[in-house]
């Protein structure tokens, strides 16, 4: 198993490989990355990161996950109608979003394939699985939705 210190040393070593400078600033955004146990707006991360460390501006932080973003560090996402989040890249994964409750689901990029490589060879497009979440109706809304449906 790959621990948290060793993952925030890769995070490290490709700053430096962009030869960007590592400050205790980007330590304390790679680490409140690395702990998120799901996906966080930019406000979400500089609230976190302000506790680590309060001398941090926020202008500070959404410089740093910009660059981690042109590193190819951090992606972000846009899930339903609220901010866009970030989490380290690396983990394929598309996301879901329920209309009715917002409820986020993150499934496997690998459901898109098929879809993907048929708009490749219809159009030439190439599918981004992660960026935008597909929006519908999630299990539990359907059952409810379907209850108060007469003759159902
Ligand atoms: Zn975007
Ligand atoms: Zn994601
Ligand atoms: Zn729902």
């Amino acid at each position: 198993m790959v621990t948290a210190d060793e993952r925030l040393n890769e995070i490290l070593t490709v700053l430096r490989r962009g030869a960007k400078r590592v400050t205790a600033a980007k330590r304390v955004v790679a680490t409140v990355l690395l702990e998120a146990d799901r996906h966080l707006t930019a406000e979400e991360l500089s609230i976190l990161a302000l506790r680590r460390q309060p001398d941090i501006s926020s202008s500070t932080i959404y410089r740093i996950l910009e660059e981690f973003e042109s590193l190819g560090i951090v992606v972000h996402a846009h899930l339903g109608q609220g901010a866009a989040v970030f989490h380290l890249a690396g983990s394929e994964h598309a996301h879901l979003t329920c209309d009715e409750c917002g409820a986020t689901l993150e499934v496997a990029a690998h459901h898109f394939d098929a879809l993907g490589r048929e708009l490749y060879s219809s159009y030439g497009f190439t599918l981004n699985r992660h960026h935008v979440a597909i929006s519908g109706t999630c299990d539990s809304c359907r059952e409810i939705t379907q209850k108060t449906l007469p003759n159902s």
